[in-house]
């Protein structure tokens, strides 16, 4: 037996391109078990104000149905699938930027699922509440304002933060994906065959069609572009902070794709964050969809020292959906047994 289920989901607060009652809808309508909302570095998706006013009216008009609270940090949205009667949990996540520090800095995502909703403190260090000017959302807006900039001088675009911010990024906060998606528009508006697009086309060895957000995210913006400017990283939390936030908040951390981090000290961090969680760590692992040998590895190397520390496994599926991935499904289908281990994990902390 198997359960439908997105642990790692990202709505338009963050940089997802669908609000949360448009995930909500695709989770009814494919008929989905598990969704937990993990926007990057926010936790607006879970604010009253807007549940209230905005998803359960969208809730009730399309399909009768509203989200009710379940237990400690999880909804459920009861509705019809195949003739039969079904819940939606929806679980209250985000994922943490954070810094690791050993010789050199380094990024690493840390998702908390089965959170419950931060304290003011921290609400105001993200940038949620108040107009705190080092939060994490300020950041955000610097460094972009700041990437654009430097779009503008290395590829002659003359994007604008302002209509950018007001047009793509909207209530969210702004990434790398939102300045892919405004490239892409502006190549799209210019065409193939004008000198700029070309040109550009040309200097990062791009074939001759106008790439996908994906793909300008990796090349054109990516970690080796000049135009890619690092997260500040001193300015967020310390990884080993965001564990314990994560502990004091009830929730379950997980290190989030970690196969994208540094292979050759990858088991002395993941020891280093056992501790940190009081043993309560997990650690993300995914269908492997791509035919890259390198990731499959990766992939297959974490899914051992999981099995080795005796780590729980979350499925992944980092959705980001619509303009930003054609066709991105919320998760996918794992087994009952592997499903049923992580609730059993947040039943024993909420007990
Ligand atoms: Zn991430
Ligand atoms: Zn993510």
């Amino acid at each position: 037996m198997t359960k439908l289920v997105g642990f790692h989901i990202h709505t338009n607060f963050s940089d997802g391109g669908l609000s949360l009652e448009d995930v909500l809808f695709m989770g009814i309508i494919d008929g989905y078990d598990i969704n937990a909302i993990s926007d990057h570095d926010t936790f607006k998706a879970f604010d009253q104000t807007y549940i209230q006013e905005e998803v359960q009216p969208s809730l009730k008009s399309s399909f009768n149905t509203e989200l009710k609270p379940k237990s400690r940090a999880v909804f459920e949205v009861p509705y019809t699938w195949d003739n039969s009667e079904k819940h939606l949990d929806v679980i209250q996540a985000i994922e943490l930027t954070t810094c690791y520090h050993s010789n050199v800095q380094e990024e690493i995502h840390i998702i908390g699922i089965y959170i419950n909703r931060p304290d003011d403190e921290f609400l105001s260090y993200l940038g949620d509440i108040g107009n705190n000017k080092l939060s994490v959302r300020k950041l955000r807006e610097e460094r972009f304002a700041s990437m654009i900039k430097k779009t503008n001088s290395y590829l002659g675009t003359e994007l604008d933060k302002d209509v950018v911010m007001r047009e793509i990024v909207g209530r969210g906060c702004p990434t790398r994906l939102h300045l892919a998606y405004a490239l892409r528009r502006d190549f799209l508006n210019r065409g193939n065959n004008s000198d700029l697009v070309k040109d550009v086309l040309k200097r990062f060895k791009l074939g001759s069609n106008i790439p996908s957000v994906r793909k300008i995210t990796s090349t054109i913006i990516g970690n080796n572009s000049p135009i890619y400017e690092k997260f500040p990283l001193g300015r967020v939390i310390s990884t080993e902070d965001a564990i314990r936030k994560i502990i004091e908040l009830k929730g379950i951390p997980v290190w989030a794709h970690p196969w994208r981090s540094d292979v050759y000290n990858l088991e002395s961090k993941l020891e280093e964050f056992i501790k940190y969680s009081d043993g309560r760590l997990a650690i993300e692992t995914q269908h492997k969809d791509s035919k890259n040998v390198q990731y499959h590895k990766s992939i297959d190397f974490c899914k051992k020292l999981a099995k080795k520390h005796k780590l729980l496994l979350v499925p992944s599926h980092d959705f980001h959906g619509r303009p930003y991935e054609e066709n991105a499904t919320l998760g996918k289908r794992y087994s009952n047994n592997m499903i049923r281990k992580i609730e059993n994990a947040y039943r024993a902390i909420t007990r």
